[in-house]
């Protein structure tokens, strides 16, 4: 346990009660290089120390996966979906301490940490009713001299590195499909926010995953320490959440063993208003698309893309809106909005406001960070924004709405498709076939229609372009943790 300076007697307790060594094979263990402290980015103050793993820490995490992976895939199915159904019910009864420790560390508001508590938790229930419905095929060839027998089977021990925007569901997105398919794992959760991965490996072991299928690993020096893991010829898949910039370096990486891999990248959502659009649907929307944990969502609508005819009034609404929400630490009842993770993030937003503004934008509401202490930013909505403005360009990962107009159909597609993100989009239309044309021209993973939230563990989450590849949830989701083998077998020719 680390110094819990500036909490409360509650929120210390909460802190104290979460185990911050290494977990490697079912036990705790200090980190050869130390501990690394975890922040409040409200308050900037040093709430926890977890331990700091070096290579050799984190190669027997690996051997302790690689150990773990016959004997878990061999595990009957029922059993495996049995202790997935025991942690969703373990971390909904225990949703109250973990909102607020997630909130401690990650700064969002408690009623959204909540949020995404369920919402983790949802992958560990729809994945614990998958691991008795993987099934193969049996059929004949065509030249009736062979049977072919297909089954699927685990695709071998992984390793997950994972962002703290979601401290808790970007793991569980992974976690829970790969223990319903029976792959061990080793997860590097992000140093910012780790303690909420620290509580969950808690849970599952509570709920019975035996030791060794489950490993967890932080470390201060993430790229040397996980370089070896990737390069290492036991794991077999690699599946990473985070900016585009480091998964193109772990896709590098991962050439030389051919891992099998995924990547949950970076997202430069358009949100479409058409002149048809229910407009308090859509504000409703954009406030969802957009402020959701502050705009530190790689699903975040990025950049408003409005109908001439409605984009005054649709700004003005949303400002009025965006102007109403009340910032301030995640903790105290009655705040919407949290601070930024950090101090360079919240730079970075307040550098692409500035641009925007000098390249000709209205700021209607905000435009300036807030408060002497703690990373926050006050909610704000750029009008008459350039083309060429960064803020259209860049993930933003801030609570700015910079708006832009279309004329024609064509106009607001090939703007919405000019980046070279392409994870999600949303669009606002009452118009049917206008709906289904722009949902097919998209070059996205994933569409909201009039709904500014696309997360569902029974989706399949992930995008195209320079957003990655892979789904994580649905039927889709488990697939990435199966391999398809095919066994021929021979049958002599019988008489009828
Ligand atoms: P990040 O800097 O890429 O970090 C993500 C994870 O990668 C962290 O655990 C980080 O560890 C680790 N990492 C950093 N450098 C590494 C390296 N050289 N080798 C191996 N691991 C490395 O991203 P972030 O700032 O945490 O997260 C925000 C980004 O994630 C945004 O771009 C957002 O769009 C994206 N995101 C995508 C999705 C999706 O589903 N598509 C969901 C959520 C977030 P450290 O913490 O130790 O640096």
């Amino acid at each position: 346990m680390g110094t819990t300076t500036g909490l409360t007697e509650r929120e210390a307790a909460v802190v104290g009660r979460v185990r911050t060594d290494l977990f490697i094979g079912g036990e705790y263990v200090p980190g050869a290089a130390g501990r690394v402290a975890v922040d409040d980015p409200a308050t900037e103050e040093t709430i926890a120390e977890v331990a700091d793993a070096d290579v050799a820490d984190a190669g027997r995490a690996l051997d302790a996966a690689v150990d773990a992976a016959p004997a878990w895939a061999r595990t009957a199915p029922r059993e495996r979906g049995e202790i997935l159904r025991r942690a969703f019910e373990l971390i909904t009864a225990r949703a109250d301490e973990l909102a607020l420790l997630m909130t401690l560390e990650m700064g969002k508001p408690v009623a959204e940490s909540r949020a995404e508590i369920a919402y983790a938790a949802e992958f560990f229930r729809w994945f614990s009713e998958e691991p008795v419905r993987i099934a193969g095929r049996f059929s004949v060839a065509p030249n009736g001299a062979t049977r072919l027998l297909t089954m699927k089977q685990p695709v071998g021990p992984c390793l997950f590195i994972t962002p703290w925007n979601f401290p808790l569901a970007m793991g569980t997105r992974k976690i829970g499909p790969a223990v319903a398919a029976g792959c061990t794992m080793v997860v590097k959760p992000a140093t910012q926010t780790p303690l909420s991965m620290y509580a969950l490996a808690g849970i599952l072991t509570e709920a019975g995953l035996p030791g060794g299928v489950l490993n967890v690993v932080t470390s201060s020096r993430t790229g040397a320490v996980m370089a070896p893991l990737i390069r290492d010829p036991r794991l077999r898949k690699l599946s990473f959440t985070g900016s585009t910039e480091v998964g193109r370096r772990l896709v590098e990486q991962s050439a030389e063993q051919l891992l099998r891999v995924s990547m949950e990248l970076g997202g430069n959502a358009p949100f479409l208003v058409f002149a048809d659009a229910d407009l308090d649907a859509a504000v409703d929307g954009a406030m969802l698309a957009k402020m959701r944990n502050m705009g530190e969502a790689c699903t975040a609508a990025n950049r408003f893309i409005v109908h001439a005819s409605v984009a005054d009034e649709f700004a003005t609404r949303l400002a009025a809106r965006m102007g109403r929400l009340v910032v301030g630490r995640g903790t105290e009842p009655g705040v919407d909005v949290g601070p930024l993770v950090d101090a360079p993030s919240r730079a970075k937003v307040g550098e692409l406001v500035a641009d925007a503004v000098d390249r000709g934008a209205r700021v209607l509401v905000g435009g300036d960070p807030v408060g002497e202490r703690g990373h926050f930013y006050a909610p704000t909505v750029l009008a008459d924004v350039a083309p060429d403005a960064r803020v259209l360009a860049e993930e933003i990962f801030g609570p700015v709405a910079p708006v832009t107009t279309f004329a024609t159909d064509g106009e607001a597609l090939a703007l919405a498709n000019g980046t070279e993100y392409g994870l999600v989009a949303y669009a606002f239309t009452r118009d049917l076939d206008r709906a289904l044309a722009v949902a097919e021209g998209l070059e996205t993973g994933m569409v909201g229609v009039n709904q500014g939230i696309v997360s569902n563990p029974a989706a399949p989450f992930g995008g195209v372009k320079h957003s990655g590849f892979g789904r994580e949830g649905g039927p889709e989701g488990i697939e990435e943790y199966l391999e398809t083998k095919y066994v021929g077998i021979a049958v002599p020719p019988r008489t009828p």
